[in-house]
């Protein structure tokens, strides 16, 4: 069995520094909020190139965080993908703010910028750019945009832990930046988790004073807040991580170059911005054939997932409510033909060639 990806692999790679950092929160006593927190929030803000971190309960909550530190709620429209996990969606609603979906660039699996400009009305606030699969959205544009039509621009993070384009961080070009830290994801704690990062004080205090219950000062909420925090030992164990997200990346990126030449003949591979550094979160091709080759895979015991099999606006919660100015078009057509592939920095390299002779057998069977 080869799976999509194997949180349980970057763990057995680091046991004994994970199972002690884990053993001396416990023994500490100091169980939220402190040391490990504080010290992973200045960490992870430096690696993606901002002032501050705020560690917070999930990526999703980042989101929801992130979008009232802007003061953005009820009647604001936040513009953003609907190829994307339902997280990002789910998360302005949750804001009281009503999501605005566009189409993706067919080869990048991000936001259209000219879809986006064209998009926005007298009620647009934000908007908030996808980087899916580990890939930036086309930031140049998009900053342009938002700068002529004086929105903010929070960044979903969520997939791109380490991510550039133009040589920047993903998450230090926008207002805000929200990070998950779910298992599988390039930087995975064993729990929920999640960080914002901005390089903008105001907004870091706000974010701070939200996450717990708005309080400025213990027992006094001077805004309406929730409880959303980074556990110590979620934070401790992502502290041993960290140093090592720069090489996990790079093995990914080697194990996609693998993978490319490969597959070159048999299916459509993704495609790199000229102007980035993908880091692989997904290794996704695309095919007319999608579900017989799912099939097949699955057969020969190989994860391949489909990332995400039914756009937002698609699904029974969000149909027919949520305005898609512009069309679907690019949007519905990957959903139809998109599978990922196995990718995580432990796969080995002829697990990567196994995959890659399935592919190609089917391919051969299908005859074209
Ligand atoms: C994982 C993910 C989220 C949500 O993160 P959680 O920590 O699971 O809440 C948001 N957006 C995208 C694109 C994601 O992949």
């Amino acid at each position: 069995m080869i799976p999509c990806s194997d949180p349980h692999a970057s763990y057995a790679a680091r046991r004994d520094a994970i199972d002690g950092a884990v053993a001396s929160v416990l023994a500490g006593g100091r169980y939220i909020l402190g040391k490990e927190v504080e010290t992973l929030e200045r960490e992870f803000a430096s690696v993606v190139g901002c002032r501050y971190g705020i560690g917070v309960g999930s990526g999703t909550e980042a989101i929801h965080i992130a979008l009232r530190a802007c003061g953005i709620g009820s009647g604001d429209e936040v513009i953003t993908a609907s190829h994307t996990a339902v997280a990002t969606v789910a998360a302005i609603e949750a804001a009281g703010a009503t999501p605005v979906l566009v189409d993706i660039e067919p080869d990048y699996y991000t936001l259209d910028p000219d879809k986006v400009k064209k998009a926005i009305t007298g009620r647009a606030k934000a908007v908030l750019p996808v980087h899916l699969y580990g890939q930036t959205a086309e930031m140049g544009a998009i900053m342009d945009v938002a700068r002529e039509k004086g929105l903010r621009v929070i960044e979903d993070c969520a997939q791109a832990h380490g991510a550039s384009y133009r040589n920047r961080p993903a998450g230090s070009w926008g207002n805000l930046a929200c990070f998950s830290f779910y298992p599988t994801k390039n930087l995975g704690a064993y729990g929920d988790g999640g960080m914002i990062t901005t390089n903008d004080g105001e907004l870091a205090s706000q974010c701070r004073l939200l996450r717990e219950y708005g309080w400025e000062e213990r027992y006094v909420s001077s805004r309406r807040g929730y409880n959303s925090r980074l556990d110590e030992i979620q934070a401790a164990i992502l502290r041993v991580k960290l140093p090592g997200l720069a090489a996990d990346n790079l093995r990914r990126r080697r194990l996609a170059d693998r993978y490319d030449l490969l597959l070159a003949s048999s299916v459509r591979t993704p495609k790199r911005r000229p102007e980035g550094a993908h880091v692989f979160h997904l290794y996704v091709v695309r095919t007319a054939h999608r579900n017989g080759l799912r099939d097949h895979l699955h057969r020969l015991g190989i994860g391949a997932l489909v990332h995400y099999p039914l756009p937002v606006h698609l699904q029974p919660a969000y149909r027919g409510r949520i305005d898609c100015p512009g069309g679907m078009e690019e949007t519905e057509r990957a959903a139809r033909e998109i599978l990922s592939l196995p990718m995580y920095p432990e796969l080995a390299v002829e697990n990567v060639h196994r995959v890659a002779e399935a592919v190609k057998e089917y391919g051969e069977a299908t005859n074209d």
